[in-house]
């Protein structure tokens, strides 16, 4: 009996580092500073409100948009935050995560042959989502290491299949952010063509210092032409909901949702209820950014033993870190070793470029307990 045989849409893809390193850490007992995800509770109330909504009977399919008074709070907090108002009827739909929200809207607008201009290091999902709609990546460096975008670089690049500009701000995996000057280049770029922009802002509340986030949706001429994809994962302790959103303008909303409809078509309910009452209370996102600094800075000052060397981390839930005072091995190399060796996982920040660009850098992820931090460090100190 002889079986189909497939072609692989997504030859060069294999199983996400994230995956890999929290395989490893878990497989050695080691502390996992690697993939991204929070290892302290989320909010009591946040989940006591999950509880009522189920005991209280929703439990059926919510609108496939979202639910109505979650998409309502949700332009509220826009409207406050970031002063553009926005329709919850057309503008916003909710998403079983980010990772979804960025896969439909690329699969919303992309054609074979588009052009999609993507910085690296990139969240890894990102390439894949361009090739399996049969565009093209068009990759560009973000300057090491301060990594900031090239806009001479980005202009260089244009052509007249052109679609879309890639976007993420705070960045994963380096911590970095988009300033005002940056959001002037790109509005002289894309003025008057027909390029689409995507804006990953997972991280919108996790940006230190009092510096205020470049949110797109603070440009009415922006949003026009954008996606921009969120997710209450990160902002509220619980990555394992997958529930996020994206908002748009209403004509890109309205062919979004289109392809949403026949894909998960509709979120989980109870959670969405209990978010609509939780995001009343503006403290639960609006302290967010000095709850991650303060970790920021501990585990800054924790690391201040090793020989590692960090970079800048503007926002994220990410620190990098270089180790030529350690070593000079390829980077993998190296956070697997470290794993091993001195019971401490990370990320190597090659696996954020397709080339597999190598700049001896690691990501520690520094959203965790005290004490799992210190237990790092004290690890780390040891190497
Ligand atoms: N974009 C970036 C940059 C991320 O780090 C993450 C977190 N994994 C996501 C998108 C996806 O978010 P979610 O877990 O809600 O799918
Ligand atoms: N965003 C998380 C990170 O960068 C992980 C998400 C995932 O595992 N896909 O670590």
């Amino acid at each position: 009996m002889s079986s189909p045989s497939v072609t692989s849409k997504l030859p060069q893809v294999g199983t996400t580092i994230f995956t890999v390193m929290s395989s490893l850490a878990a497989e050695l007992g080691a502390v996992n500073l690697g993939q991204g995800f929070p290892d302290f509770p989320m909010s009591e109330e946040l989940v006591s409100l999950v509880d009522q909504a189920m005991h209280d009977g929703f439990n059926q399919y919510a609108h496939m948009n979202g639910l109505a008074s979650l998409r309502e709070v949700l332009a509220e907090k826009i409207a406050g935050l970031y002063g553009t108002t926005v329709s919850p009827d057309t503008q916003i739909t909710i998403t079983p995560g980010g990772t979804y929200a960025i896969y439909t809207a690329l699969t919303t607008v992309l054609r074979p042959g588009d052009e999609v201009i993507v910085f690296e290091p990139a969240y890894d999902s990102y390439i894949p989502n361009v090739e399996i709609n049969g565009a093209i990546p068009v990759r560009i460096d973000l300057r090491f290491p301060d990594y900031r975008i090239d806009w001479d670089e980005v202009r260089r690049r244009l052509t007249s299949r052109t679609r879309m500009i890639m976007l993420n701000s705070p960045h994963n995996p380096t911590g970095s952010i988009l300033r005002p000057e940056d959001i002037r280049q790109l509005q002289s770029i894309v003025e008057g063509t027909e390029i689409l922009i995507h804006s990953d802002e997972v991280y919108e509340h996790l940006i230190f210092d009092g510096v205020p986030h470049a949110s797109i949706l603070r440009y009415p001429d922006l949003l026009e032409r954008s996606f921009v994809s969120f997710s209450f994962g990160k902002v509220y302790h619980c990555t394992g909901w997958k529930l996020g959103y994206s908002v748009s303008s209403p004509a890109l909303m309205r062919e979004f949702r289109k392809v949403h409809q026949f894909n998960c078509f509709s979120c989980h309910t109870p959670s969405q209820v209990a978010l609509a009452k939780y995001l009343q209370d503006k403290e639960t996102y609006l302290s967010l950014g000095a709850f991650l600094q303060q970790k920021r800075d501990y585990f800054g000052q924790l690391m201040s033993a090793t020989k590692f060397t960090p970079l800048p981390s503007y926002g994220s839930y990410f620190q990098l870190y270089r180790y030529d005072r350690i070593s000079d091995e390829p980077d993998k190399d190296f956070t697997i070793r470290i794993t091993k060796e001195y019971g401490v996982a990370s990320i190597p920040v090659s696996a954020f470029y397709q080339s597999g660009k190598d700049d001896h850098v690691v990501r520690f992820c520094f959203a965790k307990k005290a004490e799992t931090l210190e237990k790092a460090a004290e690890r780390l100190i040891k190497i």
